[in-house]
């Protein structure tokens, strides 16, 4: 079983989703989850997302 990094159940149970990260040009597993629910709150809980917003051009023509 795969434990979800957010709540600790198994994730299979749920819709998996996954997160990897380029680490030396390889793409390594870095976390587990339910589902966007626990991946959303435990990217709240940790700040991962905190002032790392790529800039969104939001078609003002
Ligand atoms: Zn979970």
């Amino acid at each position: 079983m795969t434990e979800c990094d957010y709540c600790g159940n198994d994730v299979y149970g749920d819709e998996p989703v996954f997160v990897m990260e380029e680490r030396e040009f390889r793409r390594v597993e870095t976390g587990a989850f339910c589902n966007y629910a626990c991946l959303s709150a435990y990217i709240d809980d940790e700040g991962l997302a905190d002032g790392a917003v790529c800039e969104v051009d939001v078609g003002e023509e």
